[in-house]
């Protein structure tokens, strides 16, 4: 793809947004920069952009920019259908994601991880296989660094292991994984999506420009991953909890067996660090992934072994009067809520935070049947009490330390406090980490 000369306009000024900026400036792009928010709140990304040659649109966006622009790039924030975005699109622009873009001048085989749930953590743990396995290896894309630091950077990568999420994808006509994994789907992102089809149909061309010779390492289990994935180009490699393969990698009396071409490695799985069901589909999934393009079983397996817990995953914070104490701060959507309810009993469970426009009901018969009290925090508060209420003893806190502290009170020893919001945390925090870190310090001032 040529660059040099080409005016290009980056939509979006976030940490993909500079990344963008930075490398299509070095190979000679007349770039434009444009986000909504001014100088002042973007301060420390223009400082990442000094030095470099490019025009700023800051505090409001140029019509004429996506209009008579030879390409746009579109950072993962910017919703597809943007009015100015569309006006660019029929004015023939080219429109592409970071992650399209990235791909281009990638040289070396990519692994791709998508679906609801379990991305990070499948992502983090492929990519340490791979570095174990003695691969220069670039983990990013939607966590850590964005993809196009790989097409940026002078050292050699020749394996990149990339978390993509639904947004990523949205502008995407050549980007290729050699291996593709689909972990789940269930709902989310409501709030940008039109509706769930929508959701599911930008997930899936994560397999668009997949060919024969490429793999899609699917959940045999969900009945949306496995019907969706009918008919894809890739070679379905399936992984399951519940199924004996032929072709795939499976977990069954506490061994994975791996089954590929007629060749076949078990694990045994007693001595994993990871717990849970959920992290059994990830680990399945990544040691698809890695052996699939040519990881050593042992080496990989052994990867497996050491892997711990990400923080803020269903991590133990404490125990106080006989009371477990658990945050699950990355748990923004019902479906990861879902895992989490299924892990224990006997919950007292903190949730709500931002509405992402899903429906509760699915959290229905876990919290009958599991939760004790269900103490709710944040602007869902009010759409979670009118789904769930009347499932279980439910109260309402003003903030994170109320609630805390109202748990404390109700749950009694051999119980469980779990923070598992099944919401985003912009209503009350930054983020999801200062979700985690406040709940932790309540939890340690008990
Ligand atoms: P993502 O990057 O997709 O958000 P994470 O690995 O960060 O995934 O985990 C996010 C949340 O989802 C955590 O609450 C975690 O416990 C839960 N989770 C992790 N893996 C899975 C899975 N395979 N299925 C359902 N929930 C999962």
């Amino acid at each position: 793809m040529q660059l040099i000369n080409k005016k290009v306009l980056v939509v979006g000024l976030a940490k993909t947004g500079v990344a963008c900026a930075r490398f299509l400036a070095s190979r000679g792009s007349r770039v434009t920069v444009t986000d909504m928010r001014d100088e002042a709140a973007l301060s420390s990304q223009l400082a990442e952009l000094e030095g470099c040659n490019i025009k700023k649109a800051l505090g409001h966006h140029d019509e004429n920019d996506f209009t008579s622009s030879d390409l746009i790039v579109v950072s993962p924030g910017v919703p597809q259908d943007h009015p100015l975005l569309v006006k660019g699109r029929n004015a023939g622009v080219e429109i592409v994601s970071e992650v399209e873009l990235a791909s281009r001048f990638i040289d070396a085989p990519l692994a791709a991880i998508t679906g609801t749930n379990g991305k990070t953590t499948t992502t983090t743990l492929l990519g340490a296989i791979f570095k174990h396995n003695g691969y220069h290896t670039f983990v990013g894309g939607n966590i850590g660094n964005p993809l196009i630091e790989v097409a940026a950077s002078h050292q050699i990568v020749d394996q990149v292991v990339a978390e993509i999420s639904s947004f990523q994808l949205e502008w995407i006509t050549s980007f290729r994984p050699q291996v593709a994994a689909l972990l789940n789907l269930s709902e989310d992102h409501l709030d940008r999506y039109p509706d769930y089809q929508a959701y599911i149909d930008a997930k899936m061309r994560i397999f668009e420009n997949q060919t024969e010779e490429d793999f899609a390492v699917v959940n045999r289990d969900d009945p949306l991953v496995w019907k969706s994935c009918q008919g894809l180009k890739a070679r379905l490699f399936p992984f399951s909890r519940t199924l004996e393969l032929e072709e795939g990698i499976f977990c069954r009396d506490g061994v994975i067996t791996y089954r590929h071409d007629g060749h076949e490695e078990c694990f045994p799985t007693a001595a994993i660090r990871l717990q849970g069901v959920h992290n059994q589909e990830n680990i399945m999934a990544a040691l698809a992934c890695a052996l699939l393009l040519g990881c050593r079983p042992d080496e990989s397996f052994e990867t497996v072994l050491c892997f711990e817990s990400l923080h803020h995953r269903m991590e133990f914070v404490r125990e106080v009067n006989g009371v477990g104490y658990y945050e699950d701060s990355k748990a923004t959507n019902v479906g990861s809520v879902q895992k989490a309810l299924e892990s224990f009993d006997n919950i007292t469970l903190i949730a709500g935070g931002k509405d992402k426009g899903g429906s509760y009901a699915p959290l229905a018969s876990l919290v009958q049947s599991r939760v004790r009290h269900l103490i709710l925090i944040g602007e869902a508060a009010e759409r979670m009490q009118a789904e769930l209420g009347a499932l279980t003893d439910t109260v309402r806190a003003a903030t994170l330390e109320d609630a805390v502290r109202l748990a404390a009170q109700v749950s009694a020893p051999g119980g469980t406090v779990l923070m598992s919001p099944a919401c985003s945390s912009f209503d009350m925090f930054r983020d999801y980490e200062e979700r985690a870190q406040r709940f932790i310090a309540a939890v340690m001032g008990l």
